[in-house]
C-alpha cells in the first residue's frame, strides 16, 4: 500500500506551538488514515522542540523564535527526520500543513512577526523536495487522490 507523509497536526496530534492540533476532517483523509496509509511527522517536535513552544519564523537561512532564540538546528534535525521517515516508508506524496516554517509548501510568514505571509516553503518541505518527494497541502486532496490512484 502506498504511503502518504502527513503533518502530525493535520493527523490530529496536539503538537502545534500552542499545544493545539488542526485536524483534517476531509472524508478522503480520514479514509487514508483508517487504511493505515498515513505516516504522521512533526518536524519541530521530532527536532527536539517542546510543546508548547514560542512561535518561530524563517529569517533568511535561519529559523528564529519570537523570543529571539535561534532554533535553526532543531528545524534542521526535524527536516532530516521527516526525510528519513519518508524514505523508510516509500511515500508517494506528502500532505503538509500550509504556512508553517517547517511544513508550509506555498506560503510561510515573512520573519517579521507581523502576521505577513509570503510565498515560500518551510525547512522540512524544502528538504523533502530536494530529496525528490512531492509535497502538497491540505487543500490539494483532489490532486493527491489522483496520485494515489495512479500509484
Ligand atoms: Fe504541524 Fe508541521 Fe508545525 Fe508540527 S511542525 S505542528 S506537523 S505544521
Amino acid at each position: 500500500m502506498k504511503k502518504i507523509l502527513v503533518s502530525g497536526c493535520l493527523y490530529g496530534w496536539h503538537v502545534r506551538y500552542d499545544d493545539g492540533d488542526i485536524p483534517c476532517l476531509d472524508k478522503r483523509f480520514l479514509k487514508w488514515k483508517e487504511e493505515g496509509r498515513l505516516i504522521p511527522v512533526c518536524p519541530e517536535v521530532f527536532g527536539g522542540l517542546t510543546i508548547p513552544r514560542p512561535d518561530s519564523q524563517r529569517v533568511g537561512s535561519k529559523v528564529i523564535a519570537c523570543t529571539g532564540v535561534d532554533v535553526t538546528k532543531e528545524y534542521e534535525l526535524g527536516a532530516i527526520e521527516a526525510v528519513r521517515l519518508a524514505k523508510e516508508n516509500d511515500v508517494v506524496v506528502c500532505i503538509m500543513k500550509q504556512d508553517s516554517p517547517s511544513c508550509g509548501s506555498k506560503y510561510i510568514y515573512d520573519g517579521t512577526f507581523t502576521d505577513t505571509k509570503i510565498e515560500g516553503q518551510g525547512r522540512a518541505v524544502q528538504l523533502l523536495r530536494e530529496s525528490g518527494f512531492v509535497v502538497l497541502d491540505e487543500n490539494d486532496l483532489d490532486k493527491i487522490e489522483k496520485l494515489i490512484e495512479e500509484n
